[in-house]
């Protein structure tokens, strides 16, 4: 039979319809293109639709696994293209069916020159799929499948059985770029997930404490980076170390201040790399009320050292089921629950403050040389190769 398998790439109109149209379509395109770069295809483009060809069968679920990641694609089918000759077209479907069962086929015609109408060609393909096998019956209601036959403009018809989802969301590359502050722990990689999935670029900062903290945090860190990565297009990932921050912490400050006082550290170097890199916002897993640190009071602390750019916090009001299964969902969930050090478990109190007030956090903070340990941390800054 001559025919070529085919993936149908769809795309949801929201974004397309404002002016910019072409520059979303441009990125959307090259995402799609990067994600498989490294298979061979060819990929066509006509209104609303992309086409994935000429690939070798083999490496179809390959090719359908990678797209499924790629933000902006709404559904997808995987079919044959054929010409468009009802025979053809007849061979094609039944190859596509179970060996037994109820169907329903659903025509769309674009090509209005066609000699048959949508209707007419669903009735005449059902008949014959009927005859050429006793055990399938038609269920228009709630068929156990269905086939699906889109008569094209340029004489050539695509038969296929399923939409299956896409990741959805925007384009990554259309809204803008990020720093992500990305722990070794569940929560911070779906944030990153998230904002990708409204079109952010996202990019990476981790802070180590080493030697208190392993190296074994900092390879969990890195593929935690690399699954992330494969939903951005291409993740850079930064390490920053704070081991002096906390021994000076520890050292001179209240005890209780510790977490407090470290994720100021945290979010000042942040703003300085992100300002350095044209990233346009930091992005935190924190979610409200989760643990001591992440209270109003907390994230207020927080925010008060940032001079110009807003932190996005996509799972402020998410349970953290809700976050665990995002996270298993993105296939990070595996590797986040590893059981190593983060950096914030170095010199954590036993009792740490839950609603610090700010005049009490800056007073404990002014007993520390604050900009040149920035500086010193930001010495020991490293983009690490994923
Ligand atoms: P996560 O699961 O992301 O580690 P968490 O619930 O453990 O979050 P915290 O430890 O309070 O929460 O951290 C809150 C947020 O601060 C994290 O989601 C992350 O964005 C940032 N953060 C914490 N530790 C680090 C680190 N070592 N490097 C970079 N960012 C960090
Ligand atoms: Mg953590």
């Amino acid at each position: 039979m001559e025919f070529q398998s085919v993936i149908i790439i769809r795309y949801s109109e929201i974004f397309l319809k404002k002016k910019n149209r072409g520059y979303f379509e441009r990125i959307f395109k090259n995402n799609i293109e990067s994600a498989i770069k490294d298979i061979p295809h060819t990929f066509t483009t006509t209104a609303g639709r992309y086409y994935v060809e000429n690939f070798d069968e083999e490496n179809t679920e390959k090719i359908v696994s990678r797209l499924k990641k790629v933000f902006g694609i709404h559904t997808m089918s995987v079919g044959k293209r054929v010409e468009s000759d009802m025979n053809k077209i007849f061979h094609t479907a039944k190859s596509l069916c179970p060996e037994s069962g109820s169907f329903k086929v659903e025509t769309h015609r674009a090509d209005k020159k066609f000699p048959l109408n949508s209707v007419e060609i669903s009735r005449e393909i059902g008949g014959r799929l009927l005859s050429s096998n006793k055990k399938l019956s038609v269920d228009v209601h709630n068929p156990d499948f269905y086939v699906y036959i889109d008569v094209r403009e340029d004489g050539t018809t695509l038969v296929f059985s399923e939409f299956f989802d896409g990741a959805k969301g925007m384009p990554v590359g259309t809204a803008g770029k990020g720093l992500l502050m990305l722990s070794g722990g569940i929560d911070s990689p779906v944030a990153g997930y998230m904002m990708a999935k409204r079109g952010m670029h996202v990019h990476c900062l981790h802070f180590h404490s080493y030697p208190y903290t392993n190296m074994q945090a900092k390879e969990k860190v890195v593929e935690l980076a690399k699954v992330l990565s494969s939903y951005t297009c291409g993740t850079r990932l930064y390490s920053v170390s704070v081991t002096h921050i906390q021994e000076q912490i520890h050292e001179k400050c209240a005890d209780e201040l510790m977490i407090t006082l470290l994720r100021r550290f945290m979010f000042r170097i942040a703003e300085i790399l992100a300002r350095r890199h044209s990233m346009q916002c930091l992005i935190t897993g924190e979610s409200l009320g989760q643990v001591a640190s992440q209270t109003i009071e907390g994230m207020t602390s927080s925010n008060s050292v940032i001079k110009k750019l807003p932190v996005l916090r996509p799972l402020v009001g998410f349970d953290k089921n809700e976050i665990i299964e995002k996270s298993k969902a993105m296939e990070a969930y595996d590797i986040s629950i590893q059981p190593f050090e983060d950096c914030c478990t170095v010199f954590l109190p036993k009792y740490p403050a839950i609603r610090p007030k700010l005049d009490y956090i800056e007073q404990e903070e002014a007993k520390l040389d604050v900009y040149g340990l920035i500086e010193e941390a930001l010495s020991t800054l490293e983009k690490i190769e994923l």
